[in-house]
């Protein structure tokens, strides 16, 4: 099939040897609550939420990069700011050299044709009242694009070439199966000879006898028309099937990016690590496997944790130097920790009915050694050390006057770690920089993050940022003491 729409030759140069096509630099993407005329007459001060936080990565012609993460840490909101569906907060993203933000006019148009995507719901992504001729036709006559006979052709053409019978055309989107009306979707997508797709979740709504059908599809389409993707999507065995690279993203951040084959078989981060883990495995041997869970839910971006973003869930969160403790012990410490500090313990209904009483937010009926240790019993599930064990229990004690802040004050003195006050840079310690990340040629750690890999004095940045535990282990390097910011 011609893949020539009338007018559409020319539209997007190939970008210059070694660019990238696809350029994002330190992207931002807040959406702001409390920001309406009534809340500022109020007095109530805009509450940011960072739902993509400093993303920087580049696309090179031809490749898919996978985007990776939980629901809700930003993956969909990066494709759509770069598509300039939505305008960033801050940030620049190079489209073939040309910075998308400051595109006007015939330039903007051309951006438009270039650059196209395909949506997660097949069923609300299609107007129920079109046929699907009409649907993958629209494309073509909002651009303008050829006479009414090309783009009868091109819609016939484009429809046989995702599987889908001519005889089919004035059908509606309701007659159709969720595959069926995701082939509809990439058919539209491609309608005006597009360079790059962003494919959101492209799947996620398909069974799973589907997925690989169209996951298959796009494959070939990508190898027929040159195409460059960026696939967001949360299932790894997605990503795995046919991304290049792909970058993993938390909580509005990239935290690991590198090549496909690196990010699988040798993960750096412990986020990266803990989605790997949770994949469930066909194999028997691996049923017993020890899984190391995260713990907790994915924290607001309304209020990001300072720091590292994933220590409040992370298995390897660091210790203070001078305590002894296992890294097991030291998480469920941090997490009942989060718990106070959220007030986030239910102290009424610790204990047998009738057991504990409080009055006045003080327990007025009931032991308070027996109530510290009924607490205790609910809120951790493991032995801690001696040490450690009294300070829990000194803490869990400010509990039984209902005073929060000085349980919580309690265990910060004691364990406040380094990831609380530094975030890892990423990179650094391979050889994968930031004017190479693209290449997916990248043979050091696979991390990259934009931003200085060296200080003034030729250190490397890990040097200067030793929370940077996932890079740590391969450098040799040990944590100083404390480094606030
Ligand atoms: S910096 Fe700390 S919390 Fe963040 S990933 Fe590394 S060990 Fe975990």
């Amino acid at each position: 099939m011609s893949t020539e729409t009338p007018d559409t030759a020319g539209a997007g140069d190939a970008p210059a040897d070694g660019q990238p096509l696809v350029r994002v630099d330190g992207l931002e993407k807040y959406f702001w609550e409390n920001n309406s005329l009534v809340d500022r007459l109020l007095g109530d001060d805009p509450v940011a939420v960072r739902a993509v936080d400093g993303v920087s990565f580049d696309i090179q012609e031809g490749e898919t990069l996978g985007l990776v993460g939980e629901s809700g840490c930003g993956k969909s909101t990066t494709g759509e700011t770069l598509l300039r569906l939505q305008e960033p907060t801050a940030g620049r993203v190079e489209f073939d050299g040309q910075n998308v933000y400051d595109l006007e006019g015939s330039d903007l148009t051309e951006f438009r044709r270039d650059a196209q995507v395909v949506f997660q719901d097949p069923f609300s992504s299609l107007d129920p009242r079109m046929t699907i001729g009409e649907i993958v036709q629209q494309p073509l006559a909002v651009h303008d694009v050829g006479t009414e006979q090309e783009r009868e052709r091109r819609v016939r053409e484009l429809l046989e070439r995702v599987g889908l019978s001519v005889e089919q055309l004035d059908r509606y989107p309701h007659e159709f199966s969720g595959g069926q009306r995701q082939r509809i979707g990439i058919a539209r997508a491609l309608a005006l000879d597009p360079e790059f797709l962003v494919l959101d979740e492209p799947t996620s709504a398909l069974d799973v006898s589907v997925q690989a059908q169209v996951l298959n599809l796009l494959d070939d389409l990508q190898a027929e028309f040159d195409l460059t993707y960026l696939l967001i999507s949360h299932d790894l065995s997605v990503i795995r099937h046919i991304c290049d690279r792909v970058a993993v993203m938390y909580l509005g951040e990239i935290v690991e990016i590198g090549p496909a084959a690196d990010v699988f078989e040798d993960p750096k981060h412990p986020y990266t690590e803990a989605l790997l883990e949770s994949v469930p495995r066909a194999s028997t041997d691996e049923q017993d496997r020890e899984i190391e869970t995260l713990s907790g839910d994915v924290p607001s971006p309304r209020d990001p944790p300072s720091g590292c973003r994933f220590r409040t869930r992370c298995p390897k969160v660091i210790p203070p130097e001078d305590i002894d403790i296992d890294r097991a012990a030291f998480r469920a410490i941090m997490d009942l920790r989060e718990r106070i500090e959220g007030r986030d313990i239910s102290l009424e209904t610790v204990g047998e009915d009738g057991q504990f009483e409080f009055e006045d937010g003080r327990l007025a009926v009931g032991d308070r050694s027996e109530f510290v240790a009924t607490l205790k019993e609910r809120v951790l599930d493991r032995d801690l050390p001696a040490r450690d064990d009294a300070i829990v229990e000194e803490a869990l004690a400010e509990l039984a006057a209902s005073d929060w802040e000085a349980a919580a004050e309690r265990l910060r003195d004691e364990y406040e770690t380094v990831c609380e006050r530094q975030n890892p840079p990423l990179s650094g310690t391979g050889t994968e920089t930031r004017a190479g990340a693209g290449t997916g040629t990248g043979t050091g750690t696979g991390m990259e993050k934009a931003g200085p890999s060296s200080t003034s004095d030729g250190s490397s940045a890990d040097e200067d940022h030793p929370v940077a535990c996932h890079l740590f282990a391969e450098s040799g390097h040990r944590a100083p003491e404390s480094d606030s910011r």
